[in-house]
């Protein structure tokens, strides 16, 4: 990742900054494709308003939320080395993993919350938090809306954004992290509809993961047991995906009834219910949730399309990425530098017109060129050779396959199109 240019430790000249990542040009195109590719997937399946919400909010919140509450992951100290553990994930009947000793401190609840202060004055009515979730921005926003898009329920809120939660123990590269961003949709229905939306979306949620080229062998629900349920949600499914370390989720669904807004109508004196012209009755909208991490569907998108294989007897890394995905679309290369000015020239063309993201690589052999696209996951390369001048065709290669075919320099653009379904 750091050497193609995808993702840098954060403040890496000054030793890191565990949990916390900065992500490099080829990086911040990927999750640019990957937030798109969200958007429009929600969009195709209701009605979905977007909203960007502030990332500190005030106490209250959270409060209401639950979060100050219960927003707490167990931590247990070794006592000898001090390293610091999630006692959940830890037998403490065993020798600390780092040092062997095997006493700890007692077992205490730690809220993941950043806490800080607005302003000079330093008491509690200043306290604030960064958000550990974007979804408590749409449910106090909800009326606001609401009222101010002239839209009738069922609908739905979405909004991407950072997130962050004081892990305590961050790990697994992107997996896991303090600082990261979430892409969530509530979507708020009557009551009487909300099992039957809670599987349209499972089901919707699902079927994105296959649609984005990711192996549908890979992807699975896991409904959760009911002991397993968040305070919150009346059922929950998760989106798990098979990473290298395990089934682990990527993405939850949860039916959360009505939950947040009779919350936040309850602390803020404010009421959240809607009217019903039909029934002349006023309720209070269910919400099915849905949350994925940017940050995880990344690493997931990686360790998906991650392939090494031999091609002509030389061993190359490919990143089989869907073509709506990968962060450059086509790469063009002149086999000669003296062939530069007609690629370039097509080079343009593609940019421009497509407004899609390409590059101009004549540096090195054509073999070392095509293998540094295939890093980076670039669905295809055009060369043009000394031939090209007098046919006017180009050479196109296909990252997959390896495959080459010749087409007329004039169809280049078109082919492109149609590999990208841009009309
Ligand atoms: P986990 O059990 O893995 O901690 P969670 O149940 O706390 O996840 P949610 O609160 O449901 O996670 O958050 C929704 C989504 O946000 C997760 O499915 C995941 O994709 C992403 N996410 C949550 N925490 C992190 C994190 N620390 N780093 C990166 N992504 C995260």
């Amino acid at each position: 990742c750091k050497r193609r240019g995808f993702i840098y430790q954060s403040a890496e000249i000054y030793g890191g900054l565990n949990g916390v990542y900065d992500t490099g040009h080829l990086g911040t195109l990927l999750k640019r494709n990957i937030r798109t590719a969200w958007e429009k997937s929600i969009s195709k399946h209701g009605e979905i308003l977007f909203m960007e919400g502030s990332l500190l909010a005030p106490s209250a919140v959270w409060e209401a939320s639950g979060h100050v509450a219960n927003f707490h992951d167990p931590m247990v100290d070794c006592l000898k080395c001090k390293h610091r553990y999630r006692a959940d994930e830890l037998d403490l009947a065993k020798p600390c993993p780092h040092c062997g000793n095997t006493a700890w401190t007692e077992v205490r609840q730690f809220n993941m919350m950043f806490k800080t202060q607005l302003g000079a004055a330093a008491d509690n009515s200043s306290v604030a938090y960064l958000r550990p979730e974007t979804a408590q921005a749409i449910f106090i926003n909800f009326k606001n809306v609401y009222s101010t898009n002239r839209v009738k329920i069922p609908f739905g809120i979405a909004q991407m954004g950072k997130a962050f939660r004081n892990e305590i123990t961050p790990k697994q590269f992107l997996f896991r992290m303090r600082e990261f961003e979430q892409m969530e949709l509530e979507w708020f229905c009557k009551p009487e509809q909300a099992d039957s939306f809670f599987e349209y979306w499972s089901e919707k949620r699902h079927a994105f993961y296959a649609n984005i080229g990711i192996t549908p062998d890979k992807i699975r629900l896991r409904p959760h047991a009911s002991d397993e349920l968040a305070h919150y949600s009346k059922q929950c499914v998760d989106v798990e995906y098979e990473f290298p370390f395990g089934w682990k989720e990527l993405e939850g669904i949860a039916h959360r009834a009505s939950f947040d807004l009779q919350q936040h109508s309850t602390f803020s004196g404010k009421d959240l219910s809607v009217f019903d012209e039909e029934t002349k009755t006023s309720y209070m909208p269910n919400v099915i949730e849905s949350s994925v991490g940017v940050d995880r569907l990344f690493l997931t998108i990686l360790f998906d399309s991650y392939r090494e294989d031999v091609v002509e007897g030389e061993e190359r890394v490919v990143l089989a990425l869907h073509p709506s995905i990968a962060p450059i679309k086509a790469a063009f290369l002149p086999l000669s530098k003296k062939l530069n000015e007609p690629m370039h020239a097509l080079y343009q063309a593609s940019k421009n017109t497509l407004g899609i993201e390409c590059i101009f690589d004549d540096n090195g052999s054509i073999g070392k060129r095509y293998r540094r696209q295939d890093e980076i996951g670039t669905p295809v390369c055009f060369t043009y050779d000394f031939e090209s001048e007098t046919d006017h065709c180009v050479t196109v290669r296909n990252r997959d396959t390896t495959k080459q075919e010749r087409i007329a320099l004039d169809q280049a653009v078109p082919y492109l199109q149609q590999l990208l379904h841009l009309s």
